[in-house]
C-alpha cells in the first residue's frame, strides 16, 4: 500500500493553524505523508520557524472581497473590527468548492478539518474519504458549552448577574449570563446559533474527534464528552501539542529578538517574572492598557508585556525608562513557549486561549484569568477551580474581541496572589505536577502518544480499504 496521506485544513486562526502546524509536523515524524490546505498569508503560520520535516503546503484563495472584508484580511487576528466577525466566518464557508478541488486534486486518504468547518464533511463524503473533527479547544469547554446548549440554565435566572450551576456537568461549575458568549443568549435562531447546531451534527457525523489536550488533565470530562456529547464516537487525545514544536519556532516573526528577550529573563532570579500577554485577537481600549500598566508598576513585580500594537500614545509619561530593568514590552508577536519555559517565569496573566492555558500548563506556570471572548470563561473555571493553578483577575462580563475594564488596582492584588506566599507556592507545586503529566503523557507510552499511534493505525486500515 502506498503511504498513508492525510490532509490538514485549519482553521485560518492562529489559535488553529499554529497546534495543526504541530500535528502535522507530528504525523509526519511518524512517517506519514502529510499535505496542510491553508490560504496563501497563512503559510508561514503553519510551517514552522527552522522545521525540518517534509510538509506539503497548498493554498487557496480566501474569498475576502465577496464577504466585504479588507483585503489580506485571512486570518482571525486581523478583523478589523467585532462586527466583521460574522463576514470572516461568512468567509470561510466559501472555502468548501476549492477545498474539494484541491481533495481532488491531491487525492489524500483522509481530511482533518477544524470543527469550524462543518461543510468539510460533505467535501470528504463526495470523495469518499473519512472527515476527522480537530478542535482547537478543550474537553471541558466542550461538555460546558454543549451543557449550556441543551439545557440553557442562563433562561432561570432573573439578572445577567445572577449565578447559576451548568447543569449535569460534572462538578459545581458556576456562571452568569454576563459570562457567556453572545450566541448562547440569543433569542431564537441566528447565523451563530445555526452555525453551532451545523458544528454539533457534523462532529457526531464524522469519523471521529481529535482533540489538543491530554487525557489526565480533563479525564472527568474527556468520559463525560465520549459518553453524552459525541455518543460514543471516538475522540482522541493527543496533547499537548505544543511540546512536539521546538521551543519558540511557531507563528508569526517575532517583534522581539530571542537572544535579547533570553539575555533578559537570564539576568533574573528563577520564579521571579509575570509574563503578561492576550493571544493573537483579544485587543484593549487604551484606558485599559494604561491600567495594565498601572498595575504591573504598582504590583513591584518584574515583567514581560506583549502588547499587540505599534502606537505609544497611550503609555503614561516616562513608563518604559520608569521600568528598565524591571520590565519589558514586547511590541506585536513574542516567542512565548521560549519565555514560559523559562525559569524566570514565575505566572502568566493570560486571556485563556486554550493554546496559551496548554502552553502554561506544559511548562508549569501557575496562571492571573483574564478572560475576553469565545470559550475562554470555562477556560478559567478549568484553571482555576478544577486544576487550581490559577487565579482569576476578576473579569465578569464576556466580550467579542475588547475586553472589559478591569483597574489596575485589581491586577496589582492579583499579581500578588498568583505570584508570592503560600497559596502560590501550592499553585506552583500543582502545576509543576501537571507540566510533568502532560510531558509524560506525549514520551513514548504516554497516553497522548498511545492515542495518536491508534489514530494513524485506525487511518492506516481505513487507507488500505480505499486502496
Ligand atoms: N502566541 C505567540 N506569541 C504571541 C501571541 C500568541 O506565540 O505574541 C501564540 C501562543 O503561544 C498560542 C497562540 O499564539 O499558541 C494563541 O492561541 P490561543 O488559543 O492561546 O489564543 P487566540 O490567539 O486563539 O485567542
Amino acid at each position: 500500500m502506498e503511504k498513508l496521506h492525510v490532509m490538514f485544513f485549519p482553521f485560518p486562526g492562529q489559535g488553529h493553524l499554529i497546534p495543526m502546524g504541530d500535528m502535522a509536523r507530528v504525523f509526519s515524524e511518524r512517517g506519514v505523508r502529510v499535505t496542510i490546505a491553508t490560504t496563501p498569508l497563512n503559510v508561514a503560520m503553519v510551517k514552522g520557524r527552522g522545521s525540518t520535516q517534509e510538509i506539503e503546503i497548498v493554498t487557496v484563495k480566501f474569498p475576502c472581497a465577496e464577504v466585504g472584508l479588507p483585503e489580506g484580511c485571512e486570518n482571525t487576528e486581523s478583523i478589523p473590527s467585532a462586527d466583521l466577525v460574522l463576514s470572516f466566518f461568512k468567509a470561510t464557508a466559501l472555502l468548501q468548492a476549492p477545498l474539494e478541488e484541491l481533495l481532488l486534486q491531491h487525492r489524500p486518504h483522509c481530511l482533518i478539518a477544524s470543527a469550524f468547518f462543518p461543510w468539510a464533511s460533505d467535501a470528504a463524503v463526495k470523495l469518499k474519504i473519512p472527515r476527522f473533527v480537530f478542535h482547537g479547544i478543550g474537553v471541558f469547554a466542550l461538555c460546558a458549552s454543549e451543557c449550556l446548549r441543551l439545557y440553557q440554565p442562563h433562561k432561570n435566572v432573573s439578572s445577567e448577574s445572577e449565578p447559576f450551576v451548568i447543569p449535569h456537568l460534572p462538578g459545581e461549575i458556576h456562571m452568569t449570563r454576563m459570562m457567556l458568549p453572545d450566541y448562547h443568549k440569543a433569542e431564537g435562531e441566528t447565523e451563530f446559533t445555526k452555525a453551532l447546531q451545523a458544528i454539533k451534527e457534523s462532529e457526531v457525523a464524522s469519523s471521529g474527534v481529535i482533540v489538543n489536550s491530554f487525557y489526565e488533565l480533563e479525564q472527568v470530562y474527556a468520559y463525560y464528552y465520549n459518553e453524552k456529547v459525541i455518543q460514543g464516537k471516538k475522540a482522541w487525545y493527543v496533547g499537548p501539542l505544543c511540546l512536539s514544536n521546538e521551543k519558540g519556532k511557531r507563528g508569526k516573526q517575532d517583534g522581539v529578538d530571542e537572544g535579547d528577550i533570553l539575555k533578559w529573563l537570564d539576568s533574573k532570579k528563577p520564579n521571579s517574572v509575570v509574563y503578561v500577554c492576550f493571544g493573537s485577537i483579544a485587543n484593549f481600549r487604551e484606558s485599559q492598557l494604561g491600567e495594565i500598566a498601572r498595575g504591573l508598576e504598582g504590583s513591584g513585580q518584574q515583567f514581560i508585556w506583549v502588547v499587540r500594537r505599534s502606537d505609544k500614545g497611550w503609555l503614561s509619561d516616562g513608563f518604559e525608562a520608569r521600568m528598565e530593568g524591571r520590565g519589558v514590552i514586547i511590541w506585536g508577536w513574542a516567542p512565548q513557549l521560549l519565555i514560559l519555559n523559562h525559569q524566570a517565569v514565575r505566572a502568566f496573566v493570560t486571556h485563556c486561549g486554550w493554546n496559551s492555558t496548554l502552553e502554561a500548563v506544559s511548562a508549569g506556570v501557575p496562571m492571573l484569568t483574564w478572560p475576553v471572548s469565545a470559550e475562554q470563561f470555562y477556560n478559567e473555571k478549568l484553571v482555576t477551580e478544577i486544576l487550581q493553578i490559577g487565579v482569576p483577575v476578576g473579569v465578569r462580563k464576556w466580550a467579542r474581541i475588547v475586553g472589559d475594564n478591569v483597574t489596575g488596582d485589581a491586577l496589582h492584588k492579583a499579581l500578588h496572589r498568583v505570584m508570592l506566599g503560600e497559596e502560590a507556592d501550592a499553585m506552583r507545586n500543582r502545576a509543576y505536577k501537571l507540566a510533568q503529566m502532560a510531558t509524560t503523557a506525549v514520551q513514548r507510552d504516554g497516553s497522548s502518544y498511545c492515542h495518536l499511534s491508534h489514530l494513524i493505525q485506525h487511518l492506516t486500515s481505513i487507507a488500505s480499504l480505499q486502496t
